[in-house]
């Protein structure tokens, strides 16, 4: 599964910003356009984290919204897909957004 290998890097990331501290919370960003099922990625967390600083860490999943620009007549528009079609008939598109795939912020145990 790619989002296996998604997943490991994702993990591999944040247990360096950690630095051997114990992570509660794990926040990420994928955008629309990005290729990426959150669904498959958060069912690979469990498992990736296994043994890990991220073990029982919490995963949260922010999904951006797609925007493309027409080529054509410049219009700007919400899309899922860049197979998409602009209202004046062009298929040529330029993304704007949606193809993030970022760790937005890391929250650590308290220490004891
Ligand atoms: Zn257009």
């Amino acid at each position: 599964m790619h989002e296996l290998g998604i997943t490991s890097s994702i993990v591999a990331i944040v247990e360096e910003a950690a630095k051997g501290r114990r992570v509660a919370r794990v926040t990420l960003e994928v955008g629309a356009l990005s290729g990426v099922m959150s669904e498959a990625i958060a069912f690979c967390f469990d498992v990736v984290t296994e043994g890990t600083a991220l073990e029982g860490a919490k995963l949260e999943i922010c999904e951006i919204e797609g925007r493309a620009r027409c080529d054509s007549c410049g219009a700007e528009f919400a899309t899922d897909t860049l197979f998409a079609l602009c209202p004046c008939g062009s298929y040529r598109l330029t993304r704007l957004r949606g193809e993030e795939l970022n760790v937005k912020s890391i929250e650590l145990m308290e220490a004891a």
